[in-house]
């Protein structure tokens, strides 16, 4: 039932085609939206966009669902299965929305303008535009964090977007087949065969997690000689890995890392990285090395340049280090028409997929709220004009306050869920007697159906549940 109903809520979004959307109109208020990440597309999905001329502003044409990027490292899931057209997604909206991929460089919250230019390889005569908004949804995420280290940029490999996830494959398997070269000396095997994340973030974690599974499942088969010194090491500052999650589901992590042959190293620092060494210092203050062949770095995010800018520009209001900062209702703090979302802000909770999506999903009825006022305003000048009865005046009045009355914003965390190898997951479910952490393959296949019901589309979902099933038929492929 599940699967039909969802069939029918895809199918009928999918009936209208870009040519039958009511076309954009001068005398609307635009609202340009910056990002399509996990809060422009939950914005983008719950929009009623009669009343507003929208533009999507990013760098990429497409949403990606990147809690299942770590799968595509090691060939899970192929990237394709995981990202999702933007105009596919908001084909099923009444007015069209205009799409452009490119990267944001400027806004300028005193003029209303967004500056962006064409980020694509292949350029057209212009390169460069400007628009002006009067409304801005500010959602663009934020960077990988080097914090400044030594040598990170030049040699680490991120996990943030697809093409990120396609330089890891490919510079793992470079590493397999570079030990396996003829004559290749038993210290430089060993050193192409180090594998090291470093960040114990769920990010970091699942990495690893996904890592052991190819080692197990799949190189072990191919490359029988090598498999067995390939060593996976997961770096981490802080004395634990996983600080968001309880700590039972810590230990059930660290137990299963153990198992696994994962040598986890907590109260290690990286201080700086070089071409194949990691030099870090440990918890008696030593600098240690460790020679590595891939190395992963996700230690978290940081404010993307076109943020720390425009926080420049707002110096009396924007002062966190974390992030814009924003009112109960999204508001940018210190400018008129803008709301940010998303990875981009300091909040009380942490800046998860699930925040940001409840944010967007939240903005989408502040605009249908916004649409609703106007009207009712409209409504009331008319009536003012046309001298209608005390009565009619005095309800519509009332409407318009009822309308201007917006709920703030609230985040309801519905748990944290994390993928740590081996068949195996941990979640952290607040359930209305307190917390439940639970570990293992049942949590496996609940993550695996979370995942699968959170994607945005029945043709993500088809791919995803295909290359699953390929995965363990036919298991991965080693192909560089
Ligand atoms: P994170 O910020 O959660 O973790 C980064 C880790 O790197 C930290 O524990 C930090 O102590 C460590 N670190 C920083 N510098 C270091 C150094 N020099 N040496 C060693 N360790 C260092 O980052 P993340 O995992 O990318 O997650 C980012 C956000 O996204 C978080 O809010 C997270 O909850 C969320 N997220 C959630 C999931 C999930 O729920 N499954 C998955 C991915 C990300």
């Amino acid at each position: 039932v599940l699967g039909s109903s969802t069939f029918v809520i895809w199918h009928s979004h999918d009936q209208r085609h870009p040519g039958e959307q009511l076309p954009h109109d001068s005398k609307l208020p635009t609202v340009v939206v910056l990002g399509n990440g996990w809060g422009s597309t939950a914005f983008l999905k719950g929009l009623e966009n009669e009343g507003y001329n929208v533009v999507v502003i990013s760098p990429r044409n497409y949403f990606l669902f990147t809690p299942l990027l770590p799968s595509v490292t090691v060939g899970t899931l192929a990237a394709r299965s995981i990202v999702e057209p933007t105009r596919f997604l908001t084909r099923h909206l009444k007015r069209k929305v205009e799409v452009y991929e490119g990267e944001v460089t400027e806004v300028d919250p005193t003029k209303k303008t967004v500056r962006f230019v064409d980020n694509s390889p292949i350029k057209g005569a212009i390169d460069g535009h400007e628009i002006s908004y009067d409304y801005l949804v500010y959602a663009v995420g934020a960077e990988n964090n080097t914090f400044g280290i030594k040598g990170v940029k030049d040699h680490a490999c991120f996990l943030k977007e697809i093409p990120d996830a396609e330089t890891v494959r490919q510079r793992l398997m470079d590493c397999v087949e570079s030990a396996n070269f003829a004559g290749q000396s038993q210290e430089e095997i060993d050193r192409l065969l180090s594998f090291v994340v470093v960040g114990g973030g769920p990010t970091g974690v699942e990495y690893a997690g996904e890592l052991h599974d190819f080692l197990t499942e799949d190189l072990t088969n191919w490359y029988p000689d090598l498999a067995g010194r390939i060593k996976i090491t997961l770096i981490e500052a802080l004395p634990n890995v996983l600080p968001m999650f309880s700590k039972q589901l810590i230990e059930y992590t660290n137990n299963t890392f153990k198992e696994n042959k994962i040598d986890i190293r907590t109260k290690t620092m990286v201080k700086e990285v070089k071409d194949k060494v990691i030099i870090a210092q440990n918890e008696n203050k030593e600098l240690v090395e460790f020679p590595y062949g891939l190395l992963v770095w996700a230690t978290g995010n940081t404010a993307r340049p076109v943020t720390r800018d425009l926080m420049n520009r707002l110096p009396a209001e924007q002062n966190s280090r974390r992030g814009l900062l924003v009112d109960d209702h999204l508001r940018l703090q210190g400018a008129e028409g803008i709301f940010a979302i998303g990875d981009c802000t300091a909040t009380a909770y942490a800046p998860t997929a699930q925040a940001a999506s409840q944010q967007g999903h939240y903005l989408s009825r502040v605009f249908a709220q916004l649409t609703k006022k106007h009207a009712l305003l409209k409504e009331l000048e008319e009536a003012k004009a046309s001298n209608a009865d005390p009565a009619r005046l005095d309800s519509l009045a009332n409407a318009v306050i009822r309308a201007s009355n917006i709920r703030p914003f609230h985040y309801s965390h519905q748990g944290s869920l994390a993928y740590i190898g081996s068949d195996k997951a941990i979640a952290d479910l607040p359930m209305m007697s307190g917390n439940l952490a639970v570990g293992g393959f049942a949590t496996y296949y609940f993550w695996r159906s979370a995942y699968l019901s959170q994607l945005f589309s029945l043709r993500n979902r088809i791919l995803v549940a295909t290359d699953w099933a390929k995965c363990k038929v036919l298991g991965r492929d080693v192909s560089r």
